[in-house]
């Protein structure tokens, strides 16, 4: 076999990710995604998961995934525009805008795909996206898939913003600023009335990415939008259907012109294959009760601050975290490794992230809390980060 088969130019990356202590097997999960979980056969507090409202393993949402499968089968069966479009995704979209007090939603496979679906179909060559510099990843490949200029806008700086919209105004046809709602390594919150006054100044398009604040933030967790009083004033909400909502998919909110073009150039909806109805029909669910309820919401938030308080009480840094994301920052990359590996043999699971994801030196342990923890199980993550923190000498 040839040097190229063995792909030795892989091996020889892989083997500098052991160098810098980055490197990791994928975590295997026996059971679901819960607050507490069996992972690599060990029992485990989960400090990682998205699911912010417990839904993912919820009796109502599995009850309506499997009514679902009874009516519609295991799969779509085409892509949308062609034969994959049944009415249970038409009411998803439905109950969607009206959670969400948005004209029409268009739903797509995933976050991910929203982003990169949508950012390429709603600019051109001639315009400029506007890029807060810490937006998901998503947003960056969905961005590059654009034929657009690019720039970026130091972080959360309304500011440089606005000296880039200046000298740029006159350059372009359309100008679009993107920003994460909930930034997700930090848990910070976008300054959308900042942004949205921006936009408004001189004449640009608003696109936030709420993966993290839509279930989350708002009443009944509406999400960012909701929670500035900004509807009508941001052209394209995103939000993510595997987070909060516990399933699968990612969805656009924002007018009846929009998801008339996306249905015709949002290209993951044109070329590949729409959500499974099992996933339909448990999003629909989903949406029905944040919309009927808020103790879901109620319980995220007061778990969140019990814990967020603790942990800062003992003295670690949680940086500018406003949402139940907690990031515990150590910094150094084989460092937070080791934090995360000591966690895990105390019984706590916590993700350790570090660069790429995030910035070099800052490497962090992300907690996020749900509405499913229990008291109990917020009080033991305590206690063993703080006797991790003091046998690494960071307390
Ligand atoms: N946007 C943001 C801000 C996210 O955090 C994520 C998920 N990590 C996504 C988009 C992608 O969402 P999904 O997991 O549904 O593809």
């Amino acid at each position: 076999m040839s040097n190229v088969h063995e792909l030795n130019f892989l091996k020889e990356k892989i083997q500098e990710l052991k160098d810098q202590g980055v490197y990791r097997r994928l975590p295997i999960l026996e059971g679901a995604n819960e607050a507490e979980v069996i992972l690599n056969g060990k029992r485990v507090i989960n400090l990682s998961s998205n699911n912010y409202l417990g839904l993912a393993n919820h009796p109502r949402m599995k009850k309506a995934a499997i009514e679902a499968v009874e009516k519609y089968g295991v799969g779509a069966g085409a892509v949308r525009t062609i034969i994959g479009n049944m009415d249970i995704h038409e009411e998803m979209e439905q109950l969607l805008a009206e959670f969400k007090r948005e004209e029409a939603v268009m739903v797509y496979q995933s976050g991910f795909n929203c982003n990169a679906g949508t950012i390429q179909a709603i600019t051109e060559k001639g315009d400029l996206i506007i890029s807060d510099e810490l937006n998901h990843a998503s947003i960056i490949d969905g961005s590059r898939l654009s034929r657009a200029d690019k720039t970026v806008f130091k972080h959360a700086d309304l500011n440089h913003l606005e000296e880039v919209l200046k000298a740029n105004r006159d350059k372009y046809r359309n100008l679009l600023i993107i920003t994460d709602g909930v930034f997700s390594m930090d848990g910070d919150i976008a300054p959308l009335p900042g942004i949205v006054e921006l936009a408004e100044k001189y004449g640009a398009m608003t696109y936030v990415d709420d993966a993290h604040g839509s279930g989350v933030l708002g009443e009944s967790g509406r999400g960012t939008v909701d929670h500035f009083g900004l509807h009508g004033r941001v052209d394209f909400t995103i939000g993510t259907l595997s987070k909060a909502i516990g399933v699968i998919g990612g969805y656009v909110a924002g007018s009846e012109t929009m998801k008339e073009w996306l249905s015709h150039r949002g290209r993951p909806l044109l070329f590949s294959t729409y959500l499974p109805p099992a996933a339909v029909g448990a999003i629909n669910e989903a949406v029905r009760i944040l919309m009927s309820t808020t103790e879901f919401t109620d319980r995220l938030w007061s778990n969140a601050r019990y814990f967020k308080d603790k942990i800062s009480q003992l003295g670690f840094n949680i940086g500018n975290s406003q949402t139940p994301i907690t990031p515990v920052i150590i910094g150094d990359e084989a460092k937070t490794m080791e934090f995360s590996k000591k966690l895990f043999d105390n019984g706590v699971f916590v993700s350790g992230i570090v660069f790429p994801t995030v910035p070099k030196g800052t490497g962090r342990l992300r907690c996020m809390v749900t509405a499913g923890h229990t008291t109990e199980q917020l009080d033991k993550a305590v206690e063993v980060f703080k006797k991790v923190g003091e046998e690494l000498k960071l307390l």
